[in-house]
């Protein structure tokens, strides 16, 4: 059975898991979190530089 990437806890089918793949609608607040907090890395620059989940902000401001 799958785990909660979250909490490790296992996971329901997703026909019967509206918060699919996580174990509980929780973790699945917690993981998007860490996305809009900036905590996971982005190991592969696929996205360019303009797309931000809210994190740190490099854009350039000229005065
Ligand atoms: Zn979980």
């Amino acid at each position: 059975m799958k785990r909660c990437p979250v909490c490790g806890e296992a996971v329901a089918p997703r026909s019967a898991n509206p918060v699919f793949p996580f174990c509980k609608p929780r973790c699945k607040q917690i993981d998007l979190g860490q996305w809009l907090g900036g905590e996971y890395v982005i190991s592969q620059s696929l996205l360019p530089a303009s797309v931000g989940f809210g994190g740190p902000r490099h854009d350039r401001e000229t005065d």
